[in-house]
């Protein structure tokens, strides 16, 4: 091609294979590294795994002079220092947390007019003395080769991850004109990406992009029964007797269950893989699944971090995970070869609480709203059984795709049940005045199930001996089906206008669940939110649902 014939192809190709040891390019790597070796700026906005490293690595190799790296996490920078030293690359850092012998001595080194290949940094580091005297002698002696700004996100208040000294990093481009700047991130909005390349004074015609589309991977989400085990095992039995996969457990002792139960129920070779366990334990069996001795893991999200396996057949999701980033990244362990791979997601409210509850067990910050915000879009795409899968889990990433891509290879676009959109927001709000009148009564508890039989006018005795069947609301919502019910005051409670509230029996230490308005119903606000109630989305139309509303 073209790019092959740049005269500087043959040294990044040899820095390919020798240096990096790797055998080819990924999809616009080379692109990339052309413009990096042509001294251009570049905005690299790939997906996390996709290989972003390389567009800086290996310039920074093939050409004189000292590439800046900036990077947020400590633990990157030791990660990607680490794999550099192992391949013999002229690398060195500077972290706040070093010891201080250890930073005297990458001073010392720098200061004896050594120049590293790479240098990574923390961006607090460069605003310090030392660092700008270090790069404005670097510049004056042109070695300053480019700046390189990883996770440039952080960059903007557009999102809300979001770091002081990140800001700071707009003064690169006029102190230190001409140096050329790499922008790389997994993820920004076309608004993101537009204030990064102001902020930065990217000379840029557009980033270069690659879709964070999987499109071997088959995403499935279904609700969680009692039977889930059974259907888990059912579902490995049919379909990948002998393949590997990776079953995803919220806790450390559901994994210890689940494992247990798939290995003397059902035969099948399956461990447990959780933080909680000893370094060594977790080694050998992170080593008897990658080597395929035992082929199914039970695992937290602990695991996956570096797992490098090519042909995972299956990643299951026993219970939701705690993102739509942590889902995508936790499926994108499946399929890596590129064959086909199935992504199954099982669903329940309860499994939702428990979330919130932990959530909220954390004080209040910044992070555990976000958490929340987080668990509550899940909730979103996995009650969202109309459009595309694939298009949802993108659009969390700002990406814009159109579902005849998907190739049916997800359970909505399989599926061709009618679909009908119910707006039921005058019934919300009929459920919110009427729960806002029970819960003022004496024994004014109520559970899920009791709210719902209230909205249909139960005549049970508890109703009755309440007296909540003499309130004018009981029995305003008796047009609708037990499951719309139970749908709207999950998405009440998802949207925050509800909330649980678990309390513990005396006798047996059985939970029961209680509703609780969040929305202080004494607040005068509450029932100008009301109108704002969420309609429910649109649904699939099943079996004997179409009279209820
Ligand atoms: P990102 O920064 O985009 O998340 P990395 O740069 O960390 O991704 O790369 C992810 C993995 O892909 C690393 O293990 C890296 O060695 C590997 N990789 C990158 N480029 C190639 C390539 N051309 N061929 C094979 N493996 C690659």
């Amino acid at each position: 091609t073209e790019l092959e014939d740049k005269p500087y192809y043959p040294r990044v190709k040899e820095a390919l294979t020798k240096v990096f040891r790797l055998q080819s390019f990924r999809t616009l790597q080379l692109e990339v590294i052309c413009d990096v070796m042509e001294g251009l700026d570049v905005f690299v906005l790939f997906p996390t795994g996709s290989g972003k490293s390389l567009t800086f690595q290996l310039p920074a190799v093939c050409q004189d002079g000292m590439t800046i790296v900036v990077s947020p996490l400590k633990s990157l920078i030791l990660d990607q220092h680490r794999a550099l030293r192992a391949l013999g690359v002229d690398v060195e850092m500077l972290l706040g947390e070093m010891a201080d012998s250890q930073r005297k001595e990458v001073w010392r080194r720098l200061g004896s007019g050594h120049v590293p290949k790479i240098l990574y940094l923390t961006p607090e580091r460069l605003e310090m003395d030392g660092m700008r005297s270090l790069l404005q002698r670097l510049q004056s002696s042109g070695s300053l080769a480019r700046f390189v700004i990883d996770e440039a996100h952080l960059i903007t208040d557009w999102g809300r991850s979001f770091r002081d000294a990140y800001v700071q990093l707009n003064t690169l481009r006029t102190a230190y004109p001409g140096v050329p700047i790499s922008a790389l991130t997994a993820t920004a909005s076309p608004e993101v990406q537009g204030d990064i390349t102001t902020r930065l004074h990217l000379k840029i015609h557009a980033p270069w992009k690659l879709s964070a589309n999987r499109p071997n991977l088959d995403y499935d989400v279904r609700p969680k029964t009692k039977n889930v085990l059974s259907e888990i095992a059912d579902f490995i039995k049919n379909n990948h007797p002998r393949e590997t996969g990776i079953i995803y457990c919220s806790s450390r002792d559901k994994c210890e269950e689940v494992a247990k139960v798939l290995r003397d129920k059902f035969q099948l070779s399956a461990k447990h893989y959780h933080a909680g366990m000893a370094d060594q334990d977790k080694a050998q069996v992170q080593e008897e699944w990658s080597s395929g001795r035992i082929r199914i893991i039970v695992a937290t999200i602990a695991f996956g971090m570096g797992i490098d396996k090519p042909d995972v057949r299956y990643v299951i999701h026993h219970s939701l995970p705690n993102s739509l980033n942590g889902y995508y990244q936790e499926t994108g362990r499946g399929g890596r070869d590129g064959k086909p791979a199935q992504c199954i997601l099982y669903y329940s409210t309860g499994d939702f609480y428990n979330r919130l509850r932990m959530i909220r067990g954390n004080p209040p910050s910044q992070m555990r709203d976000a958490e929340e915000d987080d668990i509550r879009r899940v909730m979103g795409y996995v009650t969202n059984d109309v459009q595309c899968r694939r298009a949802q889990v993108l659009a969390f990433f700002h990406e814009d795709f159109d579902p005849v891509h998907c190739r049916q290879m997800c359970n909505n676009c399989r599926d061709n049940t009618p679909c009908v959109t119910e707006d039921h927001t005058a019934d919300a709000q009929k459920a919110l005045r009427l729960f806002e009148s029970l819960s003022r009564r004496p024994r004014a508890r109520l559970t899920p199930p009791q709210f719902i039989a209230a909205l249909k006018g139960s005549k049970a005795q508890m109703q009755v001996e309440r007296g909540w069947t003499n309130d004018p609301l009981h029995g305003s919502c008796s047009h609708l089906s037990n499951d719309v019910l139970a749908r709207l005051i999950d998405q009440m409670l998802w949207h925050n206008f509800l909330s649980i509230e678990q309390v513990r029996g005396s006798k047996d230490g059985y939970c029961q669940n209680y509703l609780t308005v969040s929305l202080s119903a004494a607040q005068p606000a509450f029932a100008q939110l009301m109108p704002t109630c969420p309609s429910l989305g649109p649904k699939r139309m099943r079996c004997g649902e179409a009279s209820s509303s």
